[in-house]
């Protein structure tokens, strides 16, 4: 593979974060799995060591360290270490930066702190029973009272679902006149009339609480709208291209420890009185994976590159999910093959990876969604590839 640049600091932080992993996370992970859902000491250990959240500037509680490259180092390492059911980037990036973008002054002093020491800890909540793809479909609404907006409907499928203590939740504002106006409430654990589902059993990522949530007439106070609760959509858009980034750096990681277990497998297991590397099959078919691995590599860097000058867009990001998450299911599926009958056995990592694999292609953003976006692109321009979340 082509080198790849980190600077010291990153390299640093890569052993240190490591370590923390081999200490606090690896040994509670069958535990976790066991339970459906990671204890939530471990978001407590990873603020204390400043590994949860270090965006947020020092006045928040952070280390004001706002370079992706860090938490790239972490999503590829909790990858690296079969710890990817302790999603921790989830709290840190993917639903963080909504308060550190659309939050008041009030808002922010209110609930950062506490979520970079992790006693707090974050989900989002957009797609329901009825609206994935299509999320301008949601029937969730929040109307304005006055003094305060009454939130009713149901979400689904959502990750932190059991552990989160504050959610984003997105629902519609004036759904009568303006069925386009959402907006994202802050929505916290002992609200009256919120309450959540069992956790859902999943084909994979088995560690991860995924969970239903329902909102019966509750009273969401206006000191916890996020910015202007017409902007939901828009807002929504606008953290896409990082959250897609997040997803493709996730999957190449992944694909990449998945293709070192089964090159180490073939290497050791004997059959015919070679090793199964000698087949001239086996070295065929992880050569082609080795070589896309490594160009996906190069790509997925430069888009981290473009994010930190504000240069990623929506499409290029949307390629990026696109085809590593279509890698990861080959490499897991081909890593399988090549392990026989052990790799259809839990106890084998390669087992876990080809179902954790599997939702890669499904969420944030389906696979034929990143598809439409890139074509819109081809076909529109830029500019309207921004509205994936509402394609028609
Ligand atoms: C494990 C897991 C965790 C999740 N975590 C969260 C979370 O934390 N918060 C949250 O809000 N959501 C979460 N989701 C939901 C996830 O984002 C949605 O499942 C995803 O966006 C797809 O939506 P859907 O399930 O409604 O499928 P649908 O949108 O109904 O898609 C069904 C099929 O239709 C295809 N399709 C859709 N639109 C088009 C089109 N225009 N043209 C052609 N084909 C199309 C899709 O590609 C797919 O193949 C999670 C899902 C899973 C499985």
């Amino acid at each position: 593979m082509l080198k790849r640049e980190f600077t010291e600091d990153q390299t640093l932080f890569r052993d240190a974060y490591r370590k923390f992993l081999q200490q606090e996370i690896t040994p509670h992970m069958e535990q976790w799995r066991e339970q459906g859902i990671v204890g939530r000491e471990a978001f407590l250990k990873a603020g204390a060591q400043g590994f949860l959240m270090i965006w947020p500037e020092e006045e928040y509680g952070g280390l004001g360290e706002d370079d992706f490259r860090f938490e790239q180092i972490i999503i590829e390492e909790n990858q690296y270490a079969l710890t990817a059911d302790w999603n921790c980037t989830l709290h840190s990036r993917l639903v963080g930066p909504y308060l550190k973008r659309f939050a008041s002054e009030e808002q922010k002093q209110r609930l950062l702190p506490k979520c970079v020491t992790g006693e707090t800890i974050l989900g989002i909540a957009m797609t329901e029973p009825d609206a994935g793809s299509d999320l301008a479909g949601m029937r969730a609404t929040a109307i304005d009272q006055g003094d305060h907006y009454l939130l009713n409907g149901n979400k689904t499928y959502i990750s932190n679902g059991i552990n989160a203590d504050v959610l984003i939740v997105a629902a519609k504002t004036d759904p009568e006149n303006n069925p386009r106006y959402i907006g994202l409430f802050i929505v916290e654990r002992n609200f009256e009339g919120f309450s959540r589902g069992a956790m859902l059993k999943k084909m994979g990522q088995k560690g991860q609480d995924t969970a239903e949530l329902f909102f019966q007439n509750v009273k969401v106070p206006k000191a916890n709208v996020l910015g202007d609760p017409s902007k939901g959509l828009p807002y929504l858009m606008e953290g896409l291209a990082e959250e897609r980034l997040i997803a493709a750096v996730e999957c190449l990681a992944a694909a990449q420890k998945a293709f070192d277990i089964t090159l180490d497998f073939t290497k050791e297991r004997k059959l015919f009185k070679k090793t199964l590397g000698n087949f001239q099959n086996t070295q065929f078919k992880l050569s082609d994976l080795r070589a896309e691995l490594d160009m996906q590599q190069v790509y997925v860097d430069q888009c981290v590159k473009a994010l930190a000058s504000d240069a990623l867009t929506a499409v290029d990001a949307a390629k990026a999910k696109l085809l590593t998450s279509e890698l990861l299911c080959r490499v897991v599926d081909e890593g399988v093959q090549l392990h026989g009958g052990a790799g259809y056995m839990d106890e084998y990592p390669i087992c876990r990876m080809y179902t954790d694999a599997r939702v890669t292609r499904i969420y944030a953003g389906t696979s034929e969604v990143m598809k439409l976006i890139v074509g819109r692109d081809l076909y529109q321009g830029d500019a309207v590839a921004f509205i994936d979340r509402d394609l028609a």
